[in-house]
């Protein structure tokens, strides 16, 4: 695909990715009544999916918002002491942000740049006594980094009257992520990453020790209510306010292709094939943000040591077809992000590498 404007371009950003053309053409289906059979039924259907990618029993909600409804609503309806906010990023400072302007009690715990949050961090966290809810990024799209929740799960284990919140907006369907192994009780995502869908929609795998944190908890807000979507969802498999249908035909859809199709372990690997292709080609040349043994397997952040222009890279990219970041927040210019998420393959990926190379004469 060769194209110059946005409407054509091979998408290297993290979210939103491009989506196949079958799986768009499922968002057009025809418009059903939020209270049907079809509905249940289809909602049925995208939950057992989301449990297999999720490697969870627990139950499975959806949101008509994108990832950053899901976080809102986990931290305001799960805290009832205080949240320990650990951060690696940007992501993990706006997750600490929603806690503050939502008036839920909340410290930020952040990591050296490139650092991971360690089990250690949240053990010291949670030995003071002060929290009931740790939250994690488990991919952080701005760092490239990808912490290890599993590790992180077993130390919260310990502390019986702490909740696990997982950010996994970014690596969810790229990365394998065992939400019951993990002792995860809410692990969320968004439909423009990893899952290969328009944006507009966003998942999460909610235990039942959450949602019986949160019946205690007061002023949980409406629309973004816990409680309430989950005791629907149980009941019957709708939702309270009106889902985007569209978007769930689309990821009905897409689920059989992620699971049934291309299957959990080989989606894994070809991320994991990509993340090493990139790796390896930015320490030839650049050198990489996160630390060995925490690089993200969905997106590298890489350091601009040489001081190009990454505007004008992407502007000469858009004019072959392709689009990469440019660094996040304070990493703006100073590095510049590759995803290889949802269904990119080797060979565009190559291309993509080739024309960096061409352009800037490396
Ligand atoms: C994209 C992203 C978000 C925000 O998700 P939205 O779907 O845009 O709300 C949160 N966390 C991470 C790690 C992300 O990559």
């Amino acid at each position: 695909m060769k194209g110059n404007n946005e409407m054509s371009l091979q998408l290297f950003i993290p979210g939103p990715v491009n989506v196949e053309p079958d799986v768009l053409q499922k968002m057009a289906t025809v418009q059903i009544p939020h209270r049907s059979k079809t509905a249940t039924d289809l909602q049925e259907r995208i939950s057992k999916n989301l449990q297999k990618l999720m490697y969870t029993n627990d139950t499975i909600i959806l949101s008509t918002s994108s990832g950053s409804g899901i976080m809102e609503m986990a931290i305001k309806s799960c805290t009832k002491k205080r949240a320990a906010m650990f951060s690696v990023g940007a992501f993990g400072d706006r997750w600490y942000e929603m806690a503050v302007t939502n008036s839920v009690p909340a410290d930020k715990f952040k990591s050296e740049p490139g650092s991971p949050t360690t089990k250690e961090m949240v053990e010291r966290a949670l030995e003071t006594g002060l929290y009931d809810v740790v939250a994690v990024t488990h991919n952080e799209t701005s760092s490239g980094l990808m912490n290890h929740v599993y590790e992180i799960g077993q130390v919260i284990k310990n502390f019986p009257g702490v909740l696990f919140l997982v950010d996994a907006v970014s690596s969810l369907g790229g990365a394998k992520v065992e939400v019951d192994e993990a002792n995860i009780d809410i692990c969320i995502a968004s439909t423009q990453k990893c899952l290969g869908l328009p944006p507009g929609l966003s998942v999460a795998s909610v235990s039942e020790r959450a949602y019986e944190r949160a019946l205690t908890v007061e002023n949980r807000g409406f629309y973004l209510d816990l409680v309430n979507i989950v005791k629907r969802v149980k009941k019957d498999y709708q939702y309270p306010s009106t889902p985007s249908t569209p978007h769930m035909w689309a990821l009905d859809y897409k689920l059989d292709k992620i699971v049934n199709i291309e299957g959990l372990e080989n989606r894994f690997n070809r991320h994991e094939h990509l993340a090493k292709i990139v790796r390896k080609w930015a320490e030839k040349h650049f050198e990489l943000f996160a630390k060995e043994g925490f690089r993200s397997n969905t997106v590298t952040t890489i350091l601009n040591t040489k001081d190009f222009s990454i505007t004008d890279l992407n502007k000469e990219l858009m004019k072959r077809g392709f689009l990469i970041s440019n660094g996040y927040g304070a990493l703006k210019n100073k590095a510049f992000r590759i995803a290889h998420m949802a269904d990119r393959q080797e060979k565009e990926l190559l291309q993509l590498l080739k024309e960096i190379e061409d352009i800037w004469n490396l």
